[in-house]
This record gives C-alpha cells, sequence and structure tokens, in this order.
C-alpha cells in the first residue's frame, strides 16, 4: 500500500474512513513461502477467489482458514498503525519549538542591529534583537522561530562599495525582526494528530462482512494444478496409443501453490465457502 506516504492531513482522514467504510476492500500481502519449489511460474499475478464467510462450520478445515485470513487482515491494520504512528511522530517533531541560526556577518548598530547570513547563503539580513547582546563577526545568533518575523527593507552603508552599490555605499537587505516573547507568540502548538485505529476484533470483523463489508487479502495457496488432472496427463504416443505420465508442472501432486487474492464476504446466497470469482 504505496499510498501512505505523503503528508497531507486529508489523506489520512480519508484513510481512517476508508477502513471503516461501509465497503472496505484491504489489501494485504502475506508471505510467500519461500520453501515451496513447485510455484505455478505461468501465473502472472494472483488468482482471483472469492471466501464466503457464512459458509464456513465452526471446527472445520475452512475455519482453520478464515482463522489465517483474518489474521491478514489484521496485518494490513498493523501496518497502517505503524505508518499512523510514524506520521504522528513527525508532527510532533515538527511542532517542536525551532532555532534558527544566523552568523554574524557585521555588527551594524547598538548591539541590537547585526547584518548576518543564514547557514549555507550568502544573502545578507539586517536582523533587529528584542534586546542589545554582543556578537562578534562570524558569531552564530540563534533566534526563537517563534519570535522571527519578516520586518521591510532596510538601506545600510557598505564600507568598502562596490558595483552592485551606488556610489555612496548605499546598499538595501531585508529585515528581520526578534519579537520579545510573551504568552501568545511562545506558546507551543499543538499538532493535529491523525487518530489511531484499531485492530479488529473477530466479532467486528463478521459484523462489518455481514453489513455488506468486504476484505481482500492476499496470500498463497494450494490450488488445483491447471496442467493436468489429478496430476496426470495423457501423453499422445501415435495415433492409436496414449500414455498416463506424470505432470511436470505440479510433480504428480495435482496441486500447485499459487498466490491467490482473496475477496472475503458474508453471502448466503452462494453455496460453496470458495471458488473462483469469474470475470
Ligand atoms: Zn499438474
Amino acid at each position: 500500500m504505496k499510498f501512505l506516504l505523503r503528508t497531507n492531513q486529508f489523506k489520512w482522514v480519508s484513510l481512517a474512513l476508508f477502513v471503516f467504510s461501509i465497503f472496505p476492500s484491504i489489501v494485504i500481502l502475506g508471505f510467500e513461502d519461500p520453501f515451496t519449489s513447485r510455484v505455478n511460474q505461468s501465473a502472472s499475478g494472483a488468482v482471483k477467489r472469492f471466501f464466503n464467510v457464512s459458509r464456513v462450520r465452526a471446527g472445520s478445515k475452512d475455519s482453520q482458514k478464515l482463522i489465517k485470513l483474518f489474521d491478514l487482515v489484521n496485518e494490513g491494520v498493523q501496518k497502517l498503525r505503524d505508518e499512523i504512528d510514524d506520521e504522528n511522530k513527525r508532527r510532533i517533531a515538527n511542532a517542536q519549538p525551532r532555532m534558527i541560526r544566523f552568523k554574524v556577518f557585521q555588527h551594524y548598530k547598538d548591539r541590537i542591529q547585526y547584518l548576518v547570513q543564514t547557514s549555507g547563503s550568502s544573502r545578507l539580513y539586517m536582523l533587529k534583537l528584542n534586546s542589545s547582546r554582543a556578537f562578534a563577526d562570524g558569531e552564530v545568533i540563534s533566534v526563537d522561530l517563534r519570535l522571527l518575523r519578516e520586518g521591510g527593507v532596510t538601506e545600510y552603508f557598505k564600507y568598502f562599495p562596490d558595483k552592485n552599490s551606488m556610489i555612496d555605499g548605499k546598499a538595501s537587505v531585508r529585515e528581520l525582526i526578534e519579537l520579545l516573547p510573551n504568552e501568545e507568540n511562545m506558546k507551543i502548538e499543538i499538532p493535529n494528530l491523525v487518530k489511531q485505529i484499531d485492530f479488529f476484533t473477530k466479532k467486528e470483523f463478521l459484523s462489518h462482512l455481514k453489513q455488506g463489508s468486504s476484505y481482500q487479502v492476499v496470500t498463497s495457496d494450494l490450488l488445483d494444478c491447471d496442467s493436468c488432472s489429478g496430476g496426470y496427463r495423457i501423453k499422445k504416443i501415435s495415433s492409436l496409443q496414449r500414455e498416463r505420465v506424470t505432470c511436470s508442472v505440479c510433480g504428480g501432486e495435482g496441486k500447485v501453490t499459487k498466490k491467490v487474492s482473496f475477496q472475503i464476504v458474508w453471502d448466503p446466497t452462494k453455496a460453496d465457502v470458495e471458488g473462483p470469482i469469474k470475470k
């Protein structure tokens, strides 16, 4: 689910709504078994099948499978939870007070006004401090970002006029003003956090399914081999002779492990627990 990693709030709200919407479809990738040797290589993408919970009987093999699929749904929820946690951590970090560092280029007036540069920039600013503080050229002045305001344009005189300034050495720079701290400008902004989502309980899961929700999970499953019937194929030896040979695709098992995308539904009108979804 790659749609999660951008930062606007709308997305997160819609994400949370998405999970609880009437018709959620959570795509979850289950783990493929790396020890399985018989993977159907010809299958591109996952086979689509439904899994009808309304036909699952307690204690049956299908019931075991339902537990596995339910766990996969919650694994997807876990991924969303981790991503929401990361997003909230980022928002909290961004809301912390930040100090902006300026390098003194030159003292200008009364130990209050300094010509400064931001780190990595040669552009000059006239920084007006909120109180007189002594800094030497090259030293760093740190100003709380919450107190910093942009002022207008101010002029200063260059001691050694260059081609960019007027003959009299007049040059202009933008002013940055450090305000006096007060309750209003020093308050720490409380970040708007994304509401964390909960795991599904089995009861909630069933109730959502009964209300018409469906969930999609991707996992690997043992399905009938497409290349044979029950593990054997009939090989034509001559116009009259046929030979029964072991299927090389499934090794005579009649089944192969395939990537399956299960759509978990509650559909009492269907007689089967499981089956293919026809296109
Ligand atoms: Zn086969």
